[in-house]
């Protein structure tokens, strides 16, 4: 059996906004709490995969009894997907091991430029974590006996990467997605994809984009992440066409 959860589901701000008194931001429905992006995928055999470590990783680590990591795999470099990395410190203690992290050039050049500490310490004590960098290509990689697929998608004008595991692919942030892409996922069991909100928005797709893209895809079921404070879950669930869905944090799909 495969496992994915999706640990967090929210907008680089995370809902509630800081500061915001809308009715979302004050839901008292605990799925209208959404924490940065990331999931866990837990394979048939039993490997363990994170995508993306954004800074709420602790206590979706916490909430999720997380222990144990074979490997990370980033889409992309901003902020809220690799806020989490230092975190990694308490999973290598506890596994007795520096975790493999996966990402395109640009990413694994952005985490060694704004973690360069991890790389250069200059301080002994304190601790750093101790993670492994893997430049991926276009092509698919193994973590273990899984094979793994990168998505290639745009984020604005930034090339960016989803990951296609399994029967099962997981996209954020995208703007837009290659026909090639498509041609990648097409039929798939299941699809996560970012919706952000109504509105359109330059380097996110709106929902009305993300549900274009799910028409393409086909995909068996869909379910819609980094999501801002515009979605009331309850409300919105109920405008979705049949098969796709709204995801909240804690939600886990098993296969
Ligand atoms: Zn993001
Ligand atoms: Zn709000």
């Amino acid at each position: 059996m495969s496992t994915f959860i999706f640990l967090g589901t929210g907008t680089s701000n995370g809902v509630p906004v800081i500061g915001c008194n809308c009715e979302v931001c004050t839901s008292p429905d605990p799925r209208d709490k959404r924490l940065r992006c990331s999931g866990y995928y837990i394979t048939d055999n039993g490997t363990r995969i994170l995508i993306d470590i954004g800074p709420d990783f602790r206590q979706q680590a916490l909430s999720h009894h997380i222990t144990h990591i074979d490997a990370i795999l980033i889409t992309h470099s901003h902020y809220d997907h690799i806020g989490g990395l230092d975190e990694v410190r308490q999973i290598n203690f506890l596994m007795k091991k520096a975790i493999d992290v996966y990402g395109t050039e640009e990413a694994i050049k952005d985490i060694r430029n704004r973690f360069g500490y991890i790389f250069n310490p200059t301080q002994i004590g304190g601790g750093i974590p101790q993670i492994t960098l893997h430049q991926i290509g276009g092509l698919p990689f193994s973590v273990g006996t899984t094979k793994i697929t990168p998505l290639p998608i745009l984020h604005g004008i930034l090339p960016i990467v989803g990951y296609r595991i399994e029967n099962f692919a997981y996209i954020t942030d995208a703007s837009s997605v290659p026909s090639e892409t498509i041609d990648l996922i097409r039929g798939i069991d299941t699809l996560v994809i970012n919706a952000l909100r109504y509105k359109p928005h330059a380097t996110h797709f709106n929902l009305e984009q993300a549900l274009a893209f799910i028409q393409e895809v086909k995909p068996k079921r869909s379910y819609l992440i980094h999501m801002t404070d515009a979605f009331l879950h309850e409300r919105v669930s109920k405008e979705l066409p049949p098969g796709v869905f709204l995801a909240y944090d804690g939600l886990t799909l098993k296969w």
